[in-house]
């Protein structure tokens, strides 16, 4: 078993507490004196930077959400003096102005040995030669990996997203062995593949790091059958570093989370009260090592589960389950939750389509509606009506007995369905509310 830092990665759980304990009253410090929006929010709930302690104080302290990075928009949460910032990053959403994200040298100092690690644990060693196929510029996926992969010694080839019949040429001819993107660009470039006649034979990549968007166990399987690869899911958000915060290790039961960096919760996104290990819920995160912008008990969206049982791999860092979903990518229909990636596990499972889908929501009569278009596969692809309509079928009952809903099932032909070559776009909802 290869580590990057195996004084953290393997600490005590009580060497661990110490760690998080000194690192949290040193942060609420620092927020409290340089980040009026942390003293306002500290003083609301009658607490003082004396009055945490140690970790258990950790859950006295009041949230933060995405909605206090847009109401101090562009820098009005950074802790630091801005010639102090050596780096800004933004994410795009999908309503309302940027979340924009600032990096002293410090903190990229901690983005690159976070990645360095997952770079081990994916597989990686200074042999490596890495094609970052993630967009580089404000997206922190390019840059993130790209100064992690120099941090260990590899090589980096900065491809960054696009291009697809360029990449595939890149990883032929350049030899890469770890290929980093969205795992849907993963199955879009191992599609092409087949198109362009490049054999996996011609290829030297052995594994893939892939992360940006939530995707279910069957899109590995399915991933590592046609790449011929070992898949690692890399997880992170830019508001607390960028891809790094959490890595699959070689067990692939849980993702290890930087914990001596990032302090992980799990929350009911409802009542806001703190789940037991094992209990679905929503991340929360607390920076506990950041400069520029430390963030205290940030509202990820993800849901997840903590595991602080033993992990084979050695390693006795925390583990999150992979991310199923968003609690904002939620869709629910007639009253039931139902998450993109659950669709795609009953997909996968049914088999005989292509892992490329789309889900349309539409209200009709004030009725919920949900249409699942899915592409057949290229062997099962077949003029007979009767052959589809039995596969709609299958998948409309396996739909219905796992997640409990309605659904119209249409397949369509293959390579109808629009490719990203970034994050996937899964759902289209036509309600109005
Ligand atoms: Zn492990």
């Amino acid at each position: 078993m290869q580590y990057w830092n195996s004084t953290y990665e393997c600490m005590s759980r009580d060497e661990m507490t110490e760690v998080q304990s000194k690192r949290l009253i040193d942060t609420i410090k620092r927020v409290y004196h340089n980040v009026p929006l942390y003293r306002s929010k500290m003083q609301k709930a009658r607490i003082e930077p004396g009055d945490i302690k140690s970790l258990e104080d950790l859950k006295k302290l009041p949230y933060t959400n995405k909605q206090d990075l847009r109401d101090t928009y562009p820098y009005g949460m950074f802790a630091v003096p801005m010639s102090k910032i050596v780096r800004i990053h933004a994410s795009s959403g999908t309503t309302g102005k940027q979340t924009v994200v600032g990096y002293t040298r410090g903190d990229l100092d901690i983005w690159s040995e976070v990645v360095a690690r997952s770079l081990y644990s994916a597989g990686a060693n200074k042999e490596s030669i890495v094609q970052v196929a993630y967009g580089y510029g404000l997206f922190t996926g390019g840059l993130g990996i790209h100064y992690g992969v120099e941090k260990i010694g590899a090589s980096v080839i900065p491809a960054s997203g696009g291009n697809t019949k360029r990449q595939l040429q890149i990883m032929k001819d350049f030899g890469t062995t770890i290929l980093a993107c969205t795992p849907s660009y993963a199955l879009y470039l191992a599609e092409e593949m087949e198109e362009m006649g490049i054999d996996r034979s011609e290829l030297r990549l052995m594994a893939g790091i892939f992360g940006a968007e939530p995707w279910s166990s069957n899109m590995r399987k399915k991933i590592e059958a046609q790449l011929g690869i070992t898949a690692t899911d890399i997880y992170g958000l830019s508001e607390i570093i960028g891809p790094g915060v959490s890595i699959d290790c070689p067990c692939k039961c849980g993702l290890h989370v930087q914990e001596d960096h990032f302090i992980p919760e799990i929350i009911n996104p409802e009542t806001e009260e703190i789940l037991p290990p094992g209990t679905n819920g929503e991340l929360v995160f607390t920076t506990i090592t950041k400069e520029g912008l430390p963030l205290v008990r940030y509202r990820t969206h993800d849901i997840s589960s903590l595991n602080y049982e033993k992990c084979q791999c050695g390693r006795t860092l925390v583990r999150m389950s992979k991310v199923t979903g968003r609690s904002d990518d939620m869709l629910i229909i007639r009253g039931v939750n139902v998450f993109p990636s659950q669709v795609e596990h009953v997909l996968l499972e049914v088999g005989e389509t292509a892992p490329h889908y789309l889900l349309i929501v539409d209200r009709i009569d004030n009725l919920d509606v949900l249409e699942i278009c899915v592409e057949m596969s290229q062997n099962m692809f077949s003029d007979e009506v009767k052959k589809v309509e039995d596969l709609e079928d299958k998948i409309k009952k396996e739909v219905e007995s796992t997640l409990g809903i309605n659904a119209n099932v249409k397949l369509v032909e293959p390579k109808t369905i629009e490719r990203s070559e970034g994050k996937a776009n899964r759902v289209v909802d036509k309600r109005k509310f």
